[in-house]
This record gives C-alpha cells, sequence and structure tokens, in this order.
C-alpha cells in the first residue's frame, strides 16, 4: 500500500492560479438524458449561474479552481480525500449541512445529505476492521474526517446543489460558491427513504421534524420521545435496529410492519422479539399521523392504522414515527448529467469507479447496490483516488502533445544564414 501512496505522490500538481485543464471532456459512453433543465440555477449566485466563467469571475473570493473536488462526507468521501491529498492534489470537500432545506423563494431544495452520511447515524459499528470492540459511527466518521483534513483536504461545511459536468474544467456549485474542478468525485451516500404517509411530511400539513424522523439513532434520544410510546416503520435490519436503540428511551416501540415476514437477520429479529418494550404490529399500515390540538407548534400525537389482512382500522398513540425502509441513492442534485441505473445509483465502469463522465467518478453507496459496507464505501473511495490521479496524468499528456502539435516549425538557421549573407 505504501508503494501506491509513493506513486500517487509522483503526480504533478497543478497550483490553484494556473490554467486548468482546457481539454473537453468526452462522455465515454453516451448520457441517456441531454443537459438538464436546471430548476436550481436561478438560486445560484449571479456568477455561478452563467454557463461559462470568466477569468475576472474566478477572482471573486466565492470561486475556488481545484484539481479534484470531493462531493460528500462518509468513509467513501474521506477516504477518497486521504488518498488524493496524500497526492499533493489538494482537495476540496463538500460535507453537506446539517439543514434540511434550503427554500430560496417558492423552491425547495431538499437533499438530506448531512456531514458524516449515513455512517454518523449509526449507533455502532460493529465490523469495521481495526475497532475490535466496534465503534459508534459518529466516532468513525469523526475520525476519519481528522485523517483528510490532516493531509491537506480543504473542507466546506456546505451542500451542493447543482453540478456542470458538461464542459471542464467542471463547475459544482454550493449556494454561495463555485468551484472550478479538473475532475470530481461523487461519494454522497445514500438516504433514508420515506413512505408516502399523510402526514408526516413537511410544513404545516405534517409532522416531520416534529415527531416524525427518519434517523433513529441521531434523534431517538432526544426530550421529546424520553418516556413515550414511539413507532418505527419497516422490516428489514435498519428497523430492528432502530427500536432497539429506541426502547433505551422511549416507554415502548412498536414496530409497524406491512407484511407478516421480516425481511431483518434472524440474529436482529431475535434480539427484537425478545425486547419486552417492543412490540410488533404485522401486516399493518400507517394510513395517515395527525398532531395533537395544543398550540402553534402542534408535534405527533398518534397513527391511525389498517391491518391489510382484516382491513380493520385502529388507533395508535405514538409521539414519535421513525421510518426505516431503506436507503436510496443520494443522487438527486445531479440533474441527469450521469448515467443513472433505474434505481438512481451511478453507474460505473465495473472494477473502476469511472461514470459515463470522463473526468468524473463515483465512489461509496451512491454507485453500490450490492455490498454496502463502510469498509467497501472506503475501498472504493480509495480507488476513486487513484483513478483521479491516472485521469489526471492523461489529460497533462494529452495537453502537452497538443502543445507541441501547435508549435510552428521555426525556419532552419542555416537557411536564415544564407538569406543574411546576400
Ligand atoms: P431493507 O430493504 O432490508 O428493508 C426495508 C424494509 O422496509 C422491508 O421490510 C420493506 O418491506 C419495508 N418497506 C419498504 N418500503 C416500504 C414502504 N413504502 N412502506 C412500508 N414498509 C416499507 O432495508 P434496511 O435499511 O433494513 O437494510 C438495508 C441493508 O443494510 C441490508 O443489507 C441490511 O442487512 C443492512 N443493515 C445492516 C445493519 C446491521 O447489521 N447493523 C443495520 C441496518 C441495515 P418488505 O419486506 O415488505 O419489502
Amino acid at each position: 500500500m505504501e508503494d501506491a501512496i509513493f506513486s500517487l505522490k509522483g503526480l504533478h500538481t497543478t497550483p490553484h492560479h494556473s490554467t486548468p485543464l482546457a481539454l473537453a471532456a468526452p462522455a465515454s459512453f453516451p448520457l441517456s438524458s441531454g443537459k438538464p433543465a436546471n430548476q436550481f440555477l436561478a438560486l445560484l449566485p449571479t456568477m455561478a449561474a452563467t454557463s461559462s466563467s470568466t477569468d475576472s469571475a474566478m477572482h471573486d473570493q466565492n470561486s475556488l479552481k481545484t484539481r479534484v473536488c470531493i462531493i460528500g462526507s462518509g468513509p467513501a468521501a474521506h477516504t477518497a480525500a486521504i488518498y488524493a491529498a496524500k497526492a499533493e492534489l489538494k482537495p476540496i470537500l463538500f460535507e453537506g449541512t446539517m439543514a434540511e432545506d434550503v427554500s430560496p423563494g417558492q423552491l425547495t431544495i431538499s437533499s438530506n445529505i448531512a456531514p458524516g452520511g449515513q455512517l454518523s447515524t449509526a449507533s455502532h459499528v460493529e465490523d469495521f476492521p481495526g475497532f475490535p470492540e466496534g465503534i459508534p459511527g459518529v466516532e468513525l466518521t469523526d475520525r476519519l474526517r481528522t485523517q483528510s483534513t490532516r493531509f491537506g483536504t480543504q473542507i466546506f461545511t456546505e451542500k451542493v446543489i447543482y453540478v456542470d459536468f458538461s464542459v471542464n474544467p467542471f463547475k459544482v456549485f454550493t449556494a454561495s460558491r463555485t468551484v472550478l474542478a479538473d475532475s470530481v468525485i461523487v461519494a454522497t451516500g445514500a438516504v433514508m427513504k420515506k413512505p408516502n404517509v399523510p402526514g408526516s411530511g413537511k410544513g404545516q400539513s405534517g409532522f416531520w421534524n416534529r415527531g416524525v424522523s427518519a434517523y433513529a439513532v441521531r434523534d431517538g434520544a432526544a426530550p421529546m420521545f424520553r418516556d413515550k410510546p414511539l413507532a418505527v416503520i419497516g422490516g428489514g435490519d435498519s428497523a430492528m435496529e432502530a427500536a432497539d436503540f429506541l426502547s433505551k428511551y422511549g416507554s415502548k416501540v412498536y414496530i409497524i410492519h406491512r407484511r407478516d415476514a421480516f425481511r431483518a437477520s434472524k440474529i436482529m429479529q431475535s434480539r427484537v422479539l425478545n425486547n419486552p418494550k417492543i412490540e410488533v404490529m404485522r401486516n399493518t399500515v400507517v394510513r395517515h399521523a395527525y398532531g395533537d390540538a395544543v398550540g402553534e407548534t402542534r408535534v405527533l400525537a398518534g397513527l391511525e392504522l389498517q391491518n391489510v389482512v382484516s382491513e380493520e382500522i385502529s388507533d395508535l398513540k405514538v409521539s414519535g414515527l421513525f421510518f426505516a425502509i431503506g436507503q436510496e441513492p443520494a443522487t438527486e442534485f445531479l440533474e441527469g448529467q450521469l448515467e443513472l441505473d433505474a434505481d438512481g445509483y451511478i453507474l460505473t465502469k465495473p472494477g473502476t469507479t469511472l461514470t459515463s463522465v470522463r473526468g468524473v467518478f463515483a465512489a461509496g453507496f451512491v454507485q453500490d447496490r450490492k455490498y454496502r459496507q463502510a469498509v467497501t464505501a472506503a475501498c472504493t473511495g480509495c480507488m476513486a483516488a487513484f483513478d483521479v490521479v491516472q485521469y489526471l496524468q492523461e489529460m497533462e499528456a494529452e495537453q502537452e502533445k497538443s502543445r507541441l502539435f501547435s508549435i510552428q516549425p521555426k525556419e532552419p538557421r542555416r537557411l536564415r544564414k544564407r538569406w543574411r549573407g546576400n
């Protein structure tokens, strides 16, 4: 591994003020969708909204250049940052924000990409190599972050809301900043899925963040849930883990599952079924969530349930409702600029992190529907850094070649001498 790091170091790096790679980035396989009709452009700073940046615009303090921009904050993103920083590429990393939404004017941008990613919402990570006693997810993420900054990664706690991969340098936009990047690694991971339960949404009509959450570990210990009855929707390992965790704080936890059989592993199931504070409600769906009638800041008070077999309707008084029905890749902000599969995962060339756009790479859960482990995310982050280095080297070689071809042949000295002699 040390050899690999040394080979990364060999890369010639471009100072920030130098001309970025001017070569266009041809797609290695065609995009299914064309150029995005971007709803977010209207929200960006004036400079960012222009399709081509100018040199003068680059003096704007909110505009930066980098050889590699990393989007994400989980093990894939930070491992990519560690290796890219060791290769002296001075990566810029956008880790997202805790804020759920940016809502300028009428538009609401929702990405839920928070610093630390999914890993930071895991109560205890048992299987990350090197931690025989396990480690809280938030601590592992913190360590990864510290390691990537130690090698010189510049981290911004900002959410990427739009990217433009149609020209190189690529453009990465947050609400307040634009980055021109010779290469990009997308490692935005996955976000929790939310079922369509009336009354669970944001705003006045729903109780999202007022009793409803998709992050049991992050939110479950909050005072509003202490010693109160709580409910979890789902039948996989996430639901079991959420219920088990919540049982430490709530007075009682109901698992509401739409089928009879669980998808969860046997060991997780037995932990839950043997927990006296947990009750399982099978073949049951939530028809809607309702609130209390007190004050301006109403909170969740209960659920109307339906048994899908008997069709019987019932009422369940709970102060918390937690979704644990799986995850989906966080690719919304890409707006069709990379080739995705039917479920929104970024397509990569097998065995690499190469995407459909040359110079753009993908690592971690955002491109992995099979392994989905913190350690495999870290592995693909490392691969992405290597792929970036190789790409930049190829670009430099191509630039040098085109520079040599563009030099006009000089008149041979011998002829000039003769001419002077006349
Ligand atoms: P899963 O896809 O395994 O399970 C999702 C569950 O949610 C299913 O039971 C599904 O029901 C239910 N569901 C899906 N959509 C809806 C909906 N709209 N309304 C109601 N219920 C719905 O996702 P998980 O997040 O649980 O697990 C994903 C992966 O992560 C798995 O490989 C798991 O092993 C792993 N994991 C491991 C953990 C650990 O080891 N500590 C912890 C958490 C996850 P149905 O069964 O009917 O389809």
